[in-house]
């Protein structure tokens, strides 16, 4: 899960981070009224989205006056900001951030992730901050710092100071950065974090370290242990898709393609993508319904994966170990009743019952493709998605 930028920046902190004063609005007004309480004469307006790349897509101003608040938040409010990062539909800005300008001496990058390799939590910094790490590491990457931190141990003093060394940390400043990097690392440990990100971390005119923009991602599998961290989700940044499964407990992934996946157990609905592909097709989404799928939850499978307007054709791959095919076969026939799928449905069932599973399928009289292998199972998939694509049936899926 990701949290806003002036989350991240409440968040870090609380663990003797110093980030500038700021406040957030939810109208223009509001922003305007916001930097009069803040005082000073210069101030930034930041477009609240989950996606960096803000500054080069209008999604951050320096302001000057009133007036350029109201104009400057105006224009933000209620756009779909599109940065590199977001993809084309862009996210909705409906919250924005309004801090004192701060007098930037040099900007850094900083950056916490989890590395799988080494299996430890790795720090990234470099001195050309502002730029995005992709760009750094494609135009400077000698100027790229890592570290990684022994998880026994924590991440010591001496490895930060070595770190701000490397960065041409003035040794006046060593102790600033020394207390950002430990506030950092015991943010990413102690909150389940799989990515703390400072980009740009400025030393200011006066000699300060600042966070100047934060990002954190959460794992959503830990969040059940941090009800303060989840309370900060933020659905409107989120693919509808996927905060639609979330809530009714389904494990979904969206996709570009139109093949809508039903499938129960990760392993399998991997493997069921993989096959699509190889017959030719494109997945709309990977999603398990898990182990113990009762009809009404295959029924509510079928209904997410039909508000999905880019599907085009339906595979149902179940391999029924815990489950019974008789179960998952009425859910089908009983989704199918319920909502309207003018497109092609294919079944494949296997394992428990799966004898009764094709005679309730076979006797539902629905139009239902029936597959006994996964790749028969594909290949008639994608067989039957071009056959009705070549008769120029105009499919919709029905939400
Ligand atoms: P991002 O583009 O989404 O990563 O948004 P950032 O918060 O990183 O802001 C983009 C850029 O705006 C930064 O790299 C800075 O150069 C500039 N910026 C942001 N806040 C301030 C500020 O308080 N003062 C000044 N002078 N520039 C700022
Ligand atoms: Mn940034």
């Amino acid at each position: 899960m990701d949290i806003h930028e002036y989350q991240a920046k409440e968040v870090l902190a609380g663990f003797g981070v110093t980030v500038p004063d700021g406040a957030l609005a939810y109208s223009p007004e509001q922003a305007a009224y916001r930097a009069r309480e803040l005082g000073g004469d210069r101030w930034v307006v930041k477009a609240q989205v989950h996606a960096g790349g803000r500054g080069k897509a209008g999604g951050v101003k320096v302001c000057d006056s009133d007036v350029a608040i109201l104009d400057a938040s105006e224009a933000m409010f209620g756009m779909k900001l599109v940065t590199h990062q977001t993809g084309p539909e862009g996210k909705g800005v409906y919250r924005v951030y309004v801090e004192a300008a701060m007098p930037i001496s040099r900007e850094i990058y900083l950056g916490l992730v989890l590395d799988r390799t080494t299996q430890r939590v790795m720090i990234v910094a470099s001195a050309e901050g502002g730029m995005e790490i992709e760009d750094i590491s494609a135009d400077k990457p000698d100027s790229i710092v890592r570290a990684t931190v022994e998880p026994a141990v924590g991440l010591r003093e001496f490895q930060c100071r070595q770190i701000a060394f490397k960065l041409g940390i003035d040794p006046a400043q060593t102790q600033q950065m020394v207390r950002t990097l430990q506030g950092c690392y015991r943010a990413f440990t102690e909150l389940d974090a799989t990515m703390v990100e400072i980009n740009p971390l400025v030393v200011t005119e006066d000699g300060r370290i600042v966070a100047l923009d934060a990002k954190m991602t959460f794992d959503d599998n830990a969040l059940f242990r941090h009800p303060q961290i989840s309370e900060l989700r933020d659905k409107s940044q989120e693919d509808p898709r996927e905060a639609r499964a979330a809530d009714r407990g389904l494990n979904y992934v969206g996709l570009d393609g139109n093949i809508g996946c039903i499938v129960n157990g990760a392993g399998l609905a991997m493997a069921t993508m993989d096959t699509i592909k190889l017959a030719g097709g494109e997945p709309a989404n990977f999603l398990d319904i898990g182990g113990g799928a009762t009809p009404e939850r295959v029924a509510k499978a079928f209904r997410l994966v039909l508000s999905d307007q880019k599907v085009e054709a339906i595979l149902v791959n179940i391999f029924a170990g815990i489950n019974r095919c008789d179960w998952v076969a009425e859910g089908v026939v009983q989704a199918l009743r319920e909502v309207e799928v003018n497109m092609p449905v294919i079944v494949r069932l296997a394992g428990t019952n799966v004898e009764e599973g094709q005679k309730i399928l076979a006797r539902s009289g629905l139009p239902i493709i029936r597959a006994t292998t996964l790749s028969e199972a594909a290949e008639r998939t994608v067989g039957a998605w071009k056959n009705e694509l070549s008769q120029g049936i105009k499919i919709r899926a029905m939400s």
